[in-house]
C-alpha cells in the first residue's frame, strides 16, 4: 500500500532552506553519515533518497529499496550511484545539473589565476613573515592555450571566460558537434594535440568507465613542462599517483585539484610540500547561489514525483514508472 506521508531519506548534508521545504510534505530521516549496512536497512521503506557525492548507491542498494521513486542527487555528476540498476527497476534519478556550471567555471578559471600568479605560496609565506618577491614572477593568461576535456555545461562557460581573457581555447570532446565549438570560438582537436598544445589544461568530463584515469602516465608525458592541470571535474578521471611523480620530477610547472579519487584524500607529504600544488576540498559548485539553486531545482522536482508527475530533471527516463503516490484528500498533499 502507498504511504500517506512520503518517507524521505536524506544519506548526505545538504542545504538547510532544502530540508526545511521537504519538511512540509514529507516525513524526513536524516542521516548524514550513515554506512552502506544501514542505509541498506533504512533505504527498505523510503520513497526518495537524497544524496550527494559520499553515498554511494550501489546494486545493492538499489536491490534493498522496496518502493523507492526516485534518487537524488543534491547536485551534479551521478557517479556514485548505479543508474542502471535503478533504471531497470523504475526508480528515477535526477540531479541539478546545470545549477552550480557557473560557480565551478568561475572557480576553475580562478585556480588558472592562482596557479599562474603562485598567489597561494606567495599568501602563505607573507604569512610566515617572508617577502618572496623573487619567486613571486608570474606568467600572464592573455595570449596562453588552454586545453579544456569536456566542453558540457561547465567546460562551455569556462570556455567564453577564457575567450574574454584573451586566451586561445582548445577543446577535447568526441561527443558534441563542430557548430557548437565553433560557435563558442573553440578549436575542437584530439586529446594529443589538446595535451602537447595547452599552457592550461582543464578537465570538465564526468567520471564514466571511459574518462576513468583518461590522464595517466603518458597523457602526463604528453604536456608541456611548463603546463598547468586544473582539475574540478572528479577525482578519478586523474592517476593521482603518475601526477605526484610528474610534479616531483618537474614534469609539469604546476596542479589543482579541487577533486580526488577518494574524498577526503590522504596525501602524501611529498605532495603537501611542493609548493606549486593548490587543493581545495571539492568546494567547486559550493556557492550560496548554487545551493539555492540546487535546492529550489530539487525541492520542485521531488514534489512532482510525490504528485506522480513526470520530474524535469531526469538523467535518463526508466523505462518503467512507479503510480502516483499523493493522495489528493491528504493533508499533506503537495500543491
Ligand atoms: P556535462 O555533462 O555538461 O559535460 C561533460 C562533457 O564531457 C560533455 O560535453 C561530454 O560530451 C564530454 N565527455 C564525456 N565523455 C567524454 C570523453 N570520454 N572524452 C571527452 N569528453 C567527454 O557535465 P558538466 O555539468 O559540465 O560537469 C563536468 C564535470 O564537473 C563532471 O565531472 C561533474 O561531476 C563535475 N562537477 C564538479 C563540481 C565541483 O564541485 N567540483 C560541481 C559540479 C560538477
Amino acid at each position: 500500500m502507498l504511504p500517506k506521508v512520503p518517507k524521505v531519506l536524506v544519506t548526505d548534508s545538504v542545504d538547510l532552506g532544502l530540508l526545511k521545504e521537504l519538511k512540509k510534505y514529507a516525513l524526513l530521516e536524516i542521516a548524514p553519515n550513515i554506512s552502506q549496512e544501514d542505509l541498506i536497512e533504512r533505504v527498505r521503506d523510503a520513497d526518495i533518497l537524497v544524496i550527494r557525492g559520499r553515498t554511494q548507491v550501489t546494486g545493492d542498494v538499489i536491490k534493498a529499496a522496496g518502493r523507492l521513486k526516485a534518487i537524488v542527487r543534491a547536485g551534479t555528476g551521478i557517479d556514485n550511484v548505479d543508474l542502471e540498476a535503478a533504471l531497470e527497476k523504475g526508480i528515477y534519478v535526477l540531479n541539478a545539473a546545470e545549477a552550480s556550471a557557473d560557480s565551478v567555471a568561475e572557480f576553475t578559471v580562478g585556480l588558472m589565476i592562482a596557479l599562474a600568479r603562485r598567489i597561494p605560496f606567495l599568501n602563505e609565506s607573507m604569512k610566515k613573515g617572508s617577502w618572496l618577491k623573487d619567486k613571486g614572477l608570474g606568467i600572464e593568461l592573455r595570449g596562453k592555450t588552454l586545453g579544456i576535456v569536456g566542453l558540457g555545461r561547465i567546460g562551455s562557460r569556462v570556455a567564453r571566460i577564457a575567450k574574454a581573457m584573451g586566451m586561445k581555447v582548445l577543446a577535447y570532446d568526441p561527443y558534441v558537434s563542430r557548430k557548437k565549438a565553433s560557435e563558442l570560438e573553440v578549436e575542437l582537436v584530439d586529446l594529443e594535440t589538446l595535451l602537447r598544445s595547452s599552457d592550461f589544461i582543464s578537465l570538465h568530463v564526468p567520471l564514466t568507465k571511459e574518462t576513468w584515469r583518461l590522464i595517466g602516465e603518458r597523457e602526463i608525458q604528453l604536456m608541456k613542462p611548463s603546463a598547468f592541470l586544473i582539475n574540478t571535474a572528479r577525482g578519478g578521471i586523474v592517476d593521482e599517483e603518475a601526477l605526484e611523480r610528474a610534479l616531483k620530477s618537474g614534469k609539469l610547472a604546476g596542479v589543482a585539484l579541487d577533486v580526488f579519487q577518494v574524498e577526503p584524500p590522504s596525501l602524501s607529504k611529498g605532495l603537501l610540500d611542493l609548493d606549486n600544488v593548490i587543493l581545495t576540498p571539492h568546494i567547486g559548485g559550493f556557492t550560496r547561489e548554487a545551493q539555492g539553486r540546487i535546492a529550489a531545482c530539487i525541492a520542485e522536482d521531488i514534489k512532482r514525483v510525490i504528485r506522480g508527475e513526470e520530474p524535469l530533471n531526469c538523467v535518463r527516463l526508466p523505462t518503467k514508472r512507479w503510480g502516483s503516490f499523493a493522495k489528493k484528500s491528504s493533508p499533506n498533499s503537495v500543491s
